[in-house]
């Protein structure tokens, strides 16, 4: 009788390249418990409706799809981009969710705020603190006492050793070796 279960929806937004290297992540991370149908892209220019095999929404189709439940994560590298549409999703009450590769190693002590993104290969050691929307790209680190602002953004293979200090939305490029303290 047309009675039909409605489910949580999950979107990587950013239909384009991080996004791409992040939806395996989260399909890994929620395999247990969804089906493919609930994960979609978002994106808000998008140049195809199928992307991998899954539904490229824009907000809007995202926001008017039933579901019981809506979350996101940002998979844009940009860190001001990802500022805005996480205003954006607060003021929408979507929820932000942290996905990080099966291989990712941490420690002791971390805090890690909400909307973190961890590459596969990434290690946080001990004592370590965080803020929102990190993003950690492939074989990046974090070694013990580094203290990291929000919408930080590693690029692939930073070496942060260290009590490292670093502000609110840095970009640390492809390789950087940043020296213990
Ligand atoms: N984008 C968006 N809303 C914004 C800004 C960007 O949906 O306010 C999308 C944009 O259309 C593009 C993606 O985010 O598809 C960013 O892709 P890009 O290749 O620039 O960056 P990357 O995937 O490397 O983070």
């Amino acid at each position: 009788t047309g009675l039909t279960m409605t489910l949580p929806l999950y979107g990587v937004f950013g239909a384009s390249g991080f996004g791409r290297e992040v939806m395996p992540l989260l399909r890994a991370q929620l395999q247990q418990v969804v089906s493919s149908e609930q994960l979609v892209f978002i994106d808000d220019a998008p140049s195809t409706t199928k992307l991998n095999g899954y539904d490229v929404l824009t907000w809007a189709e995202f926001l008017a799809r039933p579901a019981s439940q809506r979350s996101v994560v940002l998979a844009i590298a940009n860190s001001r981009i990802r500022e805005v549409l996480a205003q954006r999703c607060q003021a929408a009450g979507v929820h932000q969710l942290s996905v990080q590769a099966a291989n990712v190693v941490r420690m002791d002590s971390i805090t890690l705020g909400e909307g973190a993104v961890l590459s596969p290969f990434v290690s946080l050691t001990s004592n370590i603190r965080i803020g929102c929307y990190f993003h950690a790209n492939f074989y990046s680190y974090v070694a013990h006492d580094c203290i990291i602002g929000d919408f930080v953004t590693f690029g692939p293979r930073v070496m942060c050793n260290g009590n490292v200090h670093i502000e609110d939305h840095a970009y640390i490029g492809t390789g950087a070796i940043l020296k213990q303290g």
